[in-house]
């Protein structure tokens, strides 16, 4: 679903793709002046800013969800979701913000809103602390180890993983706790405030894996 890959264009400097209305335009954040890349609230930003208004404001209202009814707030995140979702893919389509910190953020931000919205239509993200196991079973590096989730969608979940691994890669969640099992696929890969590395996963073969 978040199936980006290109092939690159090294010959070109820039990419067809690259979002035109703001090309040649520095960011309107204060004393930053790098090349504005997309656009917030009618603000002009570079990608770090971007993305940094962008989670902050998912966040925000991610938060408000909790403590109001949807129905009050459901317009206006619609909105934030379509034109913030519509622009974060085409720089994630775009080849020269591949490089991988970018990219992870970038996936990052449409696995989230896409839960955030679909959360809207139904069951709500879930704050919940599952216990599995997290295998890598590739035969290059086979690894496993006891965790626990951070968060729980019907479709994906965030966990805390000691090993290193990419986006992209596969690995398998079994429930401690049921030992149901259940393909994953890796959608980003950060650390939290504790210092601990948090992987985003997608769940690939079944949608009932957190009941
Ligand atoms: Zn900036």
């Amino acid at each position: 679903m978040f199936n980006i890959a290109r092939p690159s264009t090294e010959n070109q400097m820039e990419s067809p793709e690259a979002p035109k209305a703001v090309q040649g335009i520095f960011c309107s954040s204060e004393a930053c002046g790098e090349p504005a890349v997309a656009d917030f609230d009618a603000r002009r930003l570079c990608m770090e800013h971007f993305l940094v208004v962008c989670f902050q404001e998912l966040e925000a209202r991610n938060e408000r969800l909790k403590s109001q009814p949807a129905s009050t707030e459901t317009e206006s995140l619609r909105k934030f979701l379509s034109e913030s979702v519509e622009q974060v893919q085409k720089l994630s389509e775009c080849d020269r913000f591949s490089d991988s910190e970018t990219k992870s953020q970038l996936l990052e931000f449409l696995l989230r809103a896409s839960q955030l919205s679909k959360g809207l239509r139904r069951s709500p993200r879930l704050s919940s602390s599952v216990p599995v196991w997290l295998r890598r079973e590739d035969p290059s590096r086979t690894w496993e180890e006891e965790t626990w989730t951070v968060t729980v969608s019907q479709h994906g979940a965030g966990l805390v993983c000691r090993h290193p691994v990419e986006a992209g890669g596969t690995v398998v969640l079994c429930r401690r706790d049921k030992g149901s099992r259940a393909q994953a696929r890796v959608v980003y890969c950060r650390y939290d405030g504790d210092g601990r590395r948090q992987i985003g996963v997608e769940l690939l073969d079944r949608d009932d894996f957190w009941d």
